[in-house]
């Protein structure tokens, strides 16, 4: 039996599906070749990444309007290529504007989205970041979703960016829209013109659930390394007005875009631009034909809903008897990574080192917030969360 990794990312994976792999490493599809040397131009191969494809379409509903492609560079390479694609798209549609006239909107609920603002300023030019909102005040840690109220945004931004799903801080919006935690999407139509320049970072949460107005979104993006596969892998969705001529754009006077980070080049290739990576291709195409056996994206927001639940519940019960601490406020709590201190003198590495020794690996928190991280991807089955929230509980009995 191998211990129970809850770490956030690279994360576990199925085991089934980690056999599988150890097959295919020496023989792809009875080639007799191994899949991490077989060429990514061979039938077996681009029959590969054509029902990745088809996986991801039909579990999450993607419509014809969007593309899905593949890319590497992982959530930190999208912080750029959505700025150098979308100001493209921008200058195409408004040739006329001054730099100083571009606006990129970023919603900012934790690290990663505080870290994609950053890099926008980075690589954006002239153009400049408004901040749509941002949940730290005063410099206090990230703890929750604002309401609505909070929320402003520009009249005709190059992109509008949000992170879904924020990892290290455990704030996800809600996916039930009348929860004052889930994203405003209605302030965004209000009296606008044209197709929403809509850009979320879906990297920690992807396939876990459904997505909401998936199809008004500009870009989904998303690393591999949580639910899907291992790391070095980016799924993109991109409406296909999003895919746009980056060298027209130039030529207009937008920034030249790396040809590995233009959405049409990819697009274009069939997502074999360039050589893939195809490993973490193969193992995500494992990962998702048993997600389709098992009933897809439905029956894991089923069970990512109940897992969550659980953890949840006993959280409180540690808040209510003084043992734990939740990092986040109720209702903005992330069903992926479930964030929380556990209070007194070394109550801590207690915590780790007890859980540890029951064979529960990574429930350490990002170096940069501390405490403790539970995270729940779709590989932790019902029956391993349950293992974790029994040590919770009887954690909470011993030091009451
Ligand atoms: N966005 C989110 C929500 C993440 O969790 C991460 C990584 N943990 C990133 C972006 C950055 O991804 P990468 O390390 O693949 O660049």
């Amino acid at each position: 039996m191998r211990p129970i990794n809850f770490g956030a990312g690279p994360s576990a994976l199925p085991d089934s599906v980690l056999q599988e792999a150890c097959k295919g490493l020496l023989d792809f599809k009875g080639t007799g070749i191994g899949v991490a040397e077989i060429s990514h131009r061979s039938k077996e191969f681009t029959s590969l990444v054509a029902e990745l494809e088809n996986n991801i379409r039909s579990q999450l509903d993607v419509p014809p309007t969007h593309k899905i492609i593949f890319t590497q560079g992982g959530g930190t390479g999208q912080f750029s290529a959505v700025v150098l694609n979308m100001l493209a798209r921008h200058r195409l549609l408004y040739p006329d504007l001054s730099d100083e006239q571009r606006v990129m909107d970023y919603v900012i609920t934790g690290s990663w989205s505080k870290k994609a603002a950053e890099e926008a300023r980075r690589v954006g030019g002239g153009a400049s970041v408004h901040v749509a909102v941002d949940a730290r005040k005063d410099s206090k840690p990230f703890d929750g979703i604002p309401a609505h109220k909070d929320f402003s945004f520009s009249a005709d931004p190059a992109l509008i960016y949000y992170c879904e799903n924020e990892t290290v801080d455990g704030v996800q919006f809600s996916n039930n829209p009348d929860s004052p935690a889930s994203f405003p999407f209605h302030l965004l139509s209000e009296g606008r013109k044209g197709l929403l320049p809509l850009v979320g970072d879906h990297s920690s949460s992807f396939m876990s659930r459904k997505i909401p107005h998936l199809a008004d979104h500009a870009v989904i993006f998303a690393g591999a390394q949580k639910n899907i596969g291992p790391a070095g892998l980016t799924i993109l969705i991109v409406r296909q007005d999003c895919v746009v001529d980056v060298d027209a754009a130039a030529k207009l006077g937008a920034a030249p875009v790396p040809i590995t980070m233009s959405f049409k080049a990819i697009a274009d290739a069939g997502s074999l631009y360039n050589t893939p990576s195809t490993l973490p291709l193969y193992i995500a195409s494992l990962v998702l034909e048993r997600s389709k056996g098992l009933g897809g994206v439905e029956y894991f927001e089923i069970i990512n809903g109940k897992k969550a639940g659980k953890v949840y519940a006993a959280l409180k019960e540690g808040e209510e008897k003084g043992v734990f601490r939740s990092k986040v406020r109720e209702g903005s709590g992330s069903w992926m990574n479930v964030v929380f201190d556990v209070l007194g003198d070394n109550a801590e590495s207690k915590f780790l080192a007890s859980a540890e020794s029951q064979g529960m690996k990574a429930l350490k928190g990002h170096r940069s917030v501390g405490g403790i991280r539970i995270s729940l991807y779709n590989a932790i089955t019902e029956e391993q969360t349950d293992k974790v929230v029994a040590y919770m509980k009887e954690f909470i009995a011993q030091n009451s």
